[in-house]
């Protein structure tokens, strides 16, 4: 066994001071690789929301009011303890989701990064001055923050997530109130801290706890905050967006999608597998842009079954402390009892299961790498989002049926396609429906890029100068001579 590194006591922030709230209310943190309580997270109860809007509302104030190059200084700063304390980061991340601590340094190096990025890019928003039509007079087109933000993720990403939201928020000039997951709470509070001692003012970011529709509605009620982001499954976001409609407020969706992998018979085979297996396994499957609808041109359809059988075999699953340790436990029990509820039913339509198709060990909640060959579209696994580390592989006969086949769900966030025929290529990125395609690489999500999906996966996005627009809006000021 690893020696088990400390975990952070979970408390809120509100108004600049950590606390644990007025509910008395809390519940545990579990690690997924142990079935420990390893923590405990408090719940926020509506004074203390009032007084995290309060708060926000006067941080907004404080923190709009600075120049852009002055809350650059202040982010890199953050940045730069999330840079010394990393491996204690990536330790409470590891402990709380499980994924294995080399990818959770990976996720805090995007953490620290996005954080730069927006902290640079929050000096360039430009408005313009209008050439207009009436004589004497100037148009003026201003950028501004929309003011304090709430913004609520899920427990996939527990450092990813909450920086997608904070320092686009903080980059843009607004203050923002966050609810992370409950079920990973400490890298946001590890987060906090880092801005917080690096001289953010008071208000500019709040960090609460609770019942997750019990903190939603109240937040989104209010009428301080100007702006909603959620990341999170599809059918809680329809819920929030119609709570946003009341005061309407902008509104970020990032939800889930169930991303086709077209491989054709003129791929690079050795590529294709190799990528797709490693980005499958990053995380357990639990990644909303995992590859999870193999559509795999039946000319090379053997091949391929065979390449990624042999590369899920080959995976070290464990705790995400071990050295060595490819692939860590899924979330939390619910999410194996999905697993097998999926395999129950591609075996009971006719699928072959080449490896995995079952739970390993009799601690934590770990579920196989898992490969089933002969997938077909009225099998579960094929329409709901697996979320989970589990590879359907379905031959195909055409570059039109994998299109069509693609094409076939109202979700579309990524997708991913192996050719080395040019046209091809073309064709498929004109014609596959989803918000970011993914041609002979899977590196689709990077601070400076868009992230974001189409149809049922939401609107708006995040990354790149899109993700400061986001918390942004334009006014016009006329002024006549
Ligand atoms: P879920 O929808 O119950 O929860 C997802 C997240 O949303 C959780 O962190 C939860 O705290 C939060 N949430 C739930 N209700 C909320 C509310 N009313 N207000 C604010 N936040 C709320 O699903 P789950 O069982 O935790 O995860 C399974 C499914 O969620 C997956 O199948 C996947 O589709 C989706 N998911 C998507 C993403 C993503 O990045 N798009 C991330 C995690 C989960």
């Amino acid at each position: 066994m690893p020696s088990q590194p400390a975990y952070t006591p979970i408390e809120m922030l509100i108004d600049g001071a950590w606390t644990r709230g007025t509910s008395g209310k809390a519940d545990p943190v579990i690690n997924p690789a142990t079935g420990e309580t390893i923590g405990e997270v408090p719940h926020a109860s509506p004074a203390d929301l009032d007084s995290a809007l309060a708060a926000a509302d006067k941080g907004f104030k404080a923190w709009s009011s600075k120049t852009p190059a002055a809350r650059q200084v202040v982010m890199n700063k953050a940045a730069d303890l999330m840079t010394e304390r990393r491996q204690h980061l990536a330790e409470v991340l590891t402990m709380e989701m499980g994924k294995p601590v080399v990818e959770a340094g990976t996720e805090i190096d995007f953490v620290i990064g996005v954080t730069r990025w927006c902290a640079e890019e929050g000096k360039r928003a430009y408005g313009r001055l209008i050439p207009a039509s009436v004589p004497n007079t100037r148009y003026i087109a201003v950028r501004e923050p929309v003011g304090p933000a709430c913004a609520f993720t899920a427990w996939n990403f527990p450092g990813s997530n909450v920086i997608r939201k904070v320092a686009h928020g903080l980059g843009a000039g607004c203050s923002v109130i966050i609810k992370p997951s409950e079920e990973t709470p400490g890298t946001a509070v590890e987060i906090g801290k880092c801005f917080l001692e690096a001289g953010l003012p008071e208000g500019a970011l709040q960090i609460v706890f609770g019942i997750p529709d019990d903190i939603s509605r109240h937040l989104i009620a209010s009428p301080i905050t100007k702006k909603l982001s959620f990341t999170g499954s599809v059918p809680v976001g329809k819920h929030l967006a119609k709570l946003a409609a009341d005061t309407m407020m902008r509104v970020t969706m990032e939800l889930g999608g169930h991303a086709p992998v077209m491989v054709t018979a003129d791929a690079d085979l050795e590529l294709a597998a190799k990528l797709s297996s490693t980005f499958k396994y990053r995380n357990a499957g639990q990644v909303c842009i995992s590859p999870t609808r193999f559509l795999v041109d039946r000319k090379v359809y053997a091949d391929f079954v065979d390449a990624i059988t042999a590369t899920s075999k080959a995976m070290k699953v464990g705790n995400g402390l071990e050295d060595g340790v490819q692939m860590g436990p899924l979330v939390a029990e619910r999410r194996v009892e999905v697993m097998e509820s999926f395999i129950q039913d591609a075996r009971d339509k006719g699928a072959t299961i080449t490896t995995g198709g079952e739970r390993l060990g009799n601690q934590g909640s770990f579920y196989a790498p898992t490969v089933i060959a002969d997938a077909t579209d009225e099998m579960a696994l094929m329409n709901d989002e697996p979320f989970g580390p589990v590879v359907p592989i379905s031959p195909v006969d055409s570059v039109d049926e994998m299109i069509h086949r693609a094409n076939r769900l109202t979700v579309g966030l990524a997708g991913y396609a192996f050719t080395t025929s040019g046209k091809t290529a073309e064709r498929l990125s004109h014609e596959v429906q989803v918000g970011m395609l993914g041609i002979n690489s899977t590196a689709i999500s990077l601070p400076e890029t868009p992230f974001g999906g189409i149809d049922e996966s939401g609107y708006g996005h995040e990354g790149g100068i899109e993700g400061l627009d986001a918390y942004q809006r334009t006014r016009l000021i006329v002024e006549a001579r």
